[in-house]
């Protein structure tokens, strides 16, 4: 299975609450009226410019292992060299809000309208990761409609250049996934184009796998610990 995913940008219209956390506004504190006024201009900018669009295509274990495997680059240990093993289905993703809201942010920040820019890149950022949100269910449901679901199973995402995953192995992802079919292409430095894209693979297995210590020797250097929080979703009612 590989799959083009069509997406209405009004299903990936970002949460106010998470955009102003990322800026280190915590929920529940009123933002300043010119912080307010910015959030709906870039709102609305989003909506304007952004052509969200998802491709993912089933992988079976052997193949993955090759992709991961990679230029080679990898961490000696990582979260996923376990939690492939004992998965029960995996795809891989590429995701993208698309170009011209590049090009927009672009277009601002040379006009030296800073504070609209970088509001509207926290927006497109916040945009891709519901754009990725909205693959990952689409595999679940394609999983579900063919029985290979069950109460127990818990569905993640994992992306290189994240806990010991190289960024370089966004080559060998893009050969296997081939995203250039929506428009995102890989620069020399594995970034990709358009830069709000999000590419890794999704898998779906018993909750538990997804379970590990973020205790790596790569951890001490993480910011975010993000980890755990994925893995406490996947255990909320
Ligand atoms: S602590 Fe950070 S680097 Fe370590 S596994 Fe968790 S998210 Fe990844």
């Amino acid at each position: 299975m590989r799959e083009i995913i069509e997406i209405s940008v009004n299903d990936v219209k970002p949460d106010s609450v998470d955009i102003l956390k990322a800026q280190g506004i915590s929920p529940g504190k009123k933002p300043s009226l010119k912080v307010d006024i910015l959030l709906k201009s870039a709102m609305e900018l989003f909506l304007e410019f952004s052509h969200p669009i998802a491709i993912i295509s089933e992988i079976s274990i052997p193949e993955f292992e090759v992709v991961y495997c990679g230029e080679g680059l990898n961490e000696r240990e990582t979260p996923l060299d376990g939690i492939v093993k004992k998965a029960d289905n995996l795809a891989l993703f590429a995701t993208t809000v698309g170009d011209e809201l590049g090009q927009k942010i672009d277009e601002l920040l040379k006009k030296n309208e800073f504070a609209l820019g970088t509001m509207l890149d926290f927006v497109s950022s916040a945009g891709a990761e519901e754009i990725a949100d909205i693959a990952e269910g689409h595999f679940y449901e394609l999983l579900s409609k063919k029985g290979r679901i069950s109460p127990s199973t818990g569905i993640l995402r994992y992306c290189p250049g994240y806990c010991g995953w190289h960024v370089s192995g966004q080559k060998k992802l893009f050969e296997f996934l081939r995203p250039e079919d929506i428009g995102i292409t890989l620069l020399y430095s594995f970034l990709m184009k358009p830069l709000k894209s999000i590419s890794g693979v999704i898998i779906a297995g018993e909750k538990d796998i997804h379970i590990f210590e973020d205790s790596y020797p790569f951890c001490s250097k993480c910011k975010t610990h993000s980890c755990r929080d994925r893995i406490n979703s996947l255990f909320k009612e």
